[in-house]
């Protein structure tokens, strides 16, 4: 969280007050670091330095347009996972050339769309998807450039519901049918095979894995050209994580040295889609303490975000950092953090130590840029948090939050619910 530092006993977004945007926006608000994402980007140009290497912004870690222009304007391109995440890219500035379409379900409309704009790759991950993009291509006379996502069957460590490589998860072409089905596309009308994907996970922290699964992609490249069958480009996929607490801080030099010895010399167009680790620690949630109440021996602080705004430790367990704005003076002691949302699970932290707060003050929720305001929910009629992006001593409201009118208006009432009952009616009822 290199961004978001205290000075003058206050945290700080860059050069901007915390306490400043609260005041301005309201909480709860997410805050984003301009800096904090243009170094992300630059950590992977540096380690990838002197070999050409395609970054692709997996777009579902942070959708909103002034995050994805800021990658864009640096040269990322992206990695969409429906046609309202390619809409959103191609609206930030990210050009179709620069665009690859991921997924484990891509409907035909959304098909016809990337193919229609000029998408640079589609990764296809089963028989039938292959021949659906078969058909909708050739019906255009149009070619869809597709990459088979393979499934390596590699356990990436992680978090059960965010890994994604091993044969039983949903994603992906078993391995041992890569071939087989590599030459089938190459004969189907309206498709031409250019290379392989994976993507077996989220939040790696330790880099074997990947290395298991790029040399199972090197195996199959040697073997599709030894049937004569054309290998130009491989996706890597993401999955590099970040530090949300003690995990090693993120070893891009070892990950660029293992796609250097497993794939580099194969002579590939090489392409990553890192979301979490270029967004993930430039984004905290700002919050409002509203009542602190003692439960038996619990001290518990009830902020005013909650899980609809940030799902990721009622989902995955996940652990945030949790800083005051202005920190008292005092010992910490233990306290579980919680939302106003009517489920346990809307819980934060669970005996954190923290220091004294009081109602009214300011906290954060750290490391809130990757899969936080993305998997936000409107849940209890809680408005959409809105969305602030900081640059240097300046920031702007990237998103604002709607009022409740406009939530409101977004439902109808059918005709035959129009008339409201009338009072005398209901009293008789
Ligand atoms: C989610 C996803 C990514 C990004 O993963 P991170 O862990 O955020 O880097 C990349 N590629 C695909 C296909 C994905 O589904």
């Amino acid at each position: 969280m290199n961004e978001f530092r205290y000075a003058g006993g206050v945290l700080h977004a860059e050069g901007v007050p915390l306490a400043a945007i609260a005041d301005a926006v309201g909480t709860p608000v997410y805050c984003y670091s301009s800096a904090a994402i243009e170094s992300a980007y630059r950590a992977y140009e540096a380690a990838f330095a002197g070999r050409p290497m395609r970054i692709c912004y997996a777009l579902k870690a942070n959708g909103n347009l002034a995050v994805v222009r800021t990658l864009a304007n640096l040269g990322a391109g992206a990695d969409v996972v429906s046609e309202g995440e390619m809409r959103r890219a191609l609206a930030a500035g990210v050009p179709a050339s620069r665009i690859v379409f991921s997924g484990v379900g891509k409907a035909p409309t959304e098909m016809a769309f990337a193919l229609g704009r000029g998408i640079h790759q589609i990764n296809v991950e089963s028989v039938p998807e292959l021949e659906t993009l078969s058909e909708i291509a050739s019906a255009r006379g149009m070619t869809a450039p597709v990459a088979l996502r393979i499934n390596p069957d590699v356990d990436a460590g992680t978090h059960a519901k965010i890994t994604t490589g091993r044969r039983e998860n949903k994603f992906g072409i078993d391995h041992d049918q890569a071939v087989e089905i590599y030459a089938r596309a190459a004969i189907l009308p309206g498709i031409e095979p250019v290379g392989l994907a994976v993507h077996i996970g989220s939040q790696l922290t330790d880099v074997e894995p990947f290395r298991r699964a790029f040399t199972r992609l090197a195996e199959l490249v040697t073997e599709l050209r030894g049937r004569g069958l054309s290998v130009t480009r491989l996706d890597l996929g993401g999955g590099l994580g970040i530090v949300y607490r003690d995990e090693a801080e993120t070893p891009h030099a070892a990950y660029a040295a293992i796609v250097e010895e497993t794939v580099g010399g194969l002579g590939c167009e090489l392409a990553i889609e890192p979301g979490r680790s270029l967004v993930g620690n430039a984004g905290v949630l700002l919050t409002r303490v509203l009542y602190v109440k003692q439960a038996g021996s619990r001290r518990i602080v009830i902020v005013d975000a909650a899980m609809n705004d940030l799902i990721r430790p009622a989902l995955y367990e996940a652990h945030h950092g949790i800083r005051p704005v202005a920190p008292r003076a005092g010992t910490e002691s233990p306290a579980d953090v919680v939302g106003p949302v009517c489920e346990t699970a809307d819980t934060f932290a669970v005996a954190r130590p923290l220091a004294p707060v009081e109602p009214g003050d300011l906290m954060v929720l750290d490391s809130a840029g990757a899969y936080a305001a993305a998997m936000a929910s409107g849940y209890n009629g809680r408005l959409p948090v809105p969305e602030v992006l900081v640059r240097g001593g300046d920031y702007a409201v990237v998103k604002p939050r709607p009022s409740f009118e406009d939530i409101l208006d977004q439902d109808r009432i059918p005709d035959w619910l129009a008339a409201l009952p009338t009072s005398e009616r209901r009293g008789a009822a």
